[in-house]
């Protein structure tokens, strides 16, 4: 791959939902590689409202998300509170900021070593094969279900430190991906480590994501409790975002 296009800052811009960083950067993936040519392994969240208020009610999780690397405004919520503060920033889906990850690091012949861990058995070797197909420079080096006993996990941590793979998406669902990163990552220091949520069930072609209509008006989350309707408790999160939001921008608290 050549060298970026433009100078680009070792240190993203920054703005905050409530107390929480999210930072600005013009191309996520194409940032993350230059950081990674540096020889600076990176911790990315894509952040929603949900992980907001778990952030608000359980202080380890508020804390992964101020020490994270890259926090890039994944959720219609996010969006929301900085335009009530006076922020117009453009929302990059989590799904949508993997896929160009990938796409970019298959252009590279020396970022381009990707594991997928995560979800049910077959998912994540069913989201190796399609990705290997569209991407034939990707070189896919392991894949690992998300539901397995500890012998296997402790194996999977030997293979990540012998591999030491450039990307490794972790899809086993918030918190639980971001907490398995957070003990992790010093396996493989240098490499880009992004927790993906259900997108390999997507991917592998098990889930379908809101149709455009859906997406653009912001109504995303409409049609996973469609999906999921077990997902309705997770969900009342949103409200209570929504209604923190409103009261921060006209208290100011
Ligand atoms: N998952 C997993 N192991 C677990 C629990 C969940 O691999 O012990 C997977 C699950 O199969 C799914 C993903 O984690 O593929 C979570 O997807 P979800 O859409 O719930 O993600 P979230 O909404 O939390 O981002």
């Amino acid at each position: 791959m050549g060298q970026p296009s433009r100078v680009m800052p070792a240190v993203p811009a920054k703005v905050s939902v409530f107390s929480y960083p999210l930072h600005l950067v013009d191309n996520a993936p194409e940032w993350l590689l230059m950081q990674q040519r540096s020889g600076r392994g990176q911790h990315v969240v894509t952040l929603n409202s949900e992980m907001v208020m778990l952030a608000e009610r359980t202080p380890r999780f508020a804390e992964l998300l101020r020490q994270a690397d890259l926090v890039i405004p994944d959720g219609s919520g996010v969006i929301l509170y900085l335009k009530l503060h006076g922020l117009s920033v453009k929302r990059q889906p989590g799904i949508e900021f993997a896929e160009a990850l990938l796409k970019l690091a298959s252009e590279s012949d020396h970022h381009n070593r990707v594991f997928f861990y995560g979800a049910a058995p077959g998912v994540a070797e069913m989201v190796a094969i399609r990705w290997q197909a569209k991407l034939p420079n990707l070189k896919v080096v392991g894949v690992e279900s998300g539901y397995h006993d500890a012998n296997t996990e402790a194996e999977l941590i030997r293979r990540l430190e012998r591999l030491q793979p450039n990307i490794i998406f972790v899809a086993l669902g918030v918190p639980r991906q971001e907490y398995w990163i957070q003990d992790h990552r010093h396996v493989c220091p240098t490499a880009i480590w992004v927790g993906v949520g259900g997108s390999f069930d997507i991917w592998a072609g098990q889930k379908q994501r809101a149709p455009k209509l859906f997406r653009n008006l912001h109504l995303e989350w409409l049609y996973r409790l469609y999906q999921e309707p077990w997902r309705w408790r997770r969900m009342l999160a949103l409200p209570q975002f929504a209604w923190k939001a409103l009261v921060s921008r006209l208290y100011g608290r």
